[in-house]
């Protein structure tokens, strides 16, 4: 470990899985900064994606070092295709492997809170939080309008019925707020491990670079050929794939932000006596 790295915790003595993640941890550096030294005499990566020339300016790797590197990588699996140094060569040399349990290690660091329950955690815990959420919708449902999952008979197609408008945006608000919530925690330590300059933070250019790249998924692209994906052969699918699903997700959510407000401003126009939407507002009257 480099001398200027924070120390780390010491091996917890008392929780089996802490133990068990301390251990795996260790291995995963100190093979990732093996791999990466060999990379780093090699360079015949450099053009393939900003990994390799940030890793060039970087000699001595810091966890965090290792956890910005490995937040590049888009797993395009270029440079382990090229390389001719992974198994049976006695390097076995596999980059995307290794950022991939970086990424997955910064994952759980960064995220909030830290530790979960086990039962919690995978198929068991997704199967649990989505009952638990039917069965609040439902309680919350009953309570609210005195019925159970039915409509009256003036609206019976109408959802608002189910669930009121207003209750609905508690409800879907709530988990969004949570969700920003932990992202910004999680962003916020991810910057500090990486000694990002807070300077940057209020530079409109790199936010907009940033966006741009991210909208492209410029970092997909490998050395311009694409990923090799589905097979050993490069190709823009899996780029486009993920760009079909980020833009869909966005689409759905304009399209609920549009009916939301569209529905609020006619209640609200309902409620007006000019009977008129009031955003925007009206222009005002000529000045005399
Ligand atoms: S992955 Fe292989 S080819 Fe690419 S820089 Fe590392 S050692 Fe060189
Ligand atoms: S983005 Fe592709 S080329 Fe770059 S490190 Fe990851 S797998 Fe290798």
């Amino acid at each position: 470990m480099p001398a200027d790295d924070p120390p780390r915790d010491p091996m917890p003595t008392d929780d089996l899985f802490a133990r068990a993640v301390f251990a795996v941890e260790a291995d995963l550096f100190a093979e990732a900064r093996r791999q990466l030294s060999v990379c780093n005499a090699c360079r015949y990566c450099a053009g393939y994606c900003p990994v390799w020339p940030e890793l060039e300016l970087r000699t001595d790797l810091t966890d965090g070092d290792l956890g910005y590197l490995a937040n590049l990588c888009h797993d395009c699996q270029d440079c382990y295709t090229a390389c001719m140094y992974t198994a049976p060569h006695e390097f076995a040399l596999n980059p995307p492997r290794v950022f991939a349990g970086l990424r997955a290690d910064t994952y759980r660091r960064y995220a909030w809170p830290r530790r979960l329950p086990a039962w919690l955690t995978g198929w068991r815990g997704t199967v649990a939080v989505l009952m638990a959420a039917a069965a609040l919708l439902i309680a919350v449902s009953a309570a609210a309008t005195g019925r159970l999952l039915s409509a009256t008979g003036h609206h019976p197609g109408g959802p608002y019925e189910i669930v009121p408008y207003a209750l609905l945006l508690v409800l879907a608000g709530a988990p969004a707020v949570w969700c920003v919530a932990v992202l910004a925690v999680g962003a916020v330590r991810y910057w500090r491990d990486i000694h990002g300059p807070v300077a940057d933070l209020a530079r409109p250019r790199t936010w907009a670079a940033a966006l741009v790249q991210a909208a492209r998924l410029r970092h997909m692209r490998g050395g311009e050929a694409g990923c090799d994906y589905p097979g050993d052969a490069p190709s823009p699918a899996r780029r486009r794939f993920h760009q079909i699903l980020v833009y869909g997700f966005g689409l759905c959510l304009a399209s609920t932000v549009s009916a939301g407000s569209s529905r609020t401003c006619s209640g609200s126009a309902r409620r007006t006596r000019t009977g008129r939407c009031p955003w925007p507002p009206a222009p005002s009257a000529a000045p005399p």
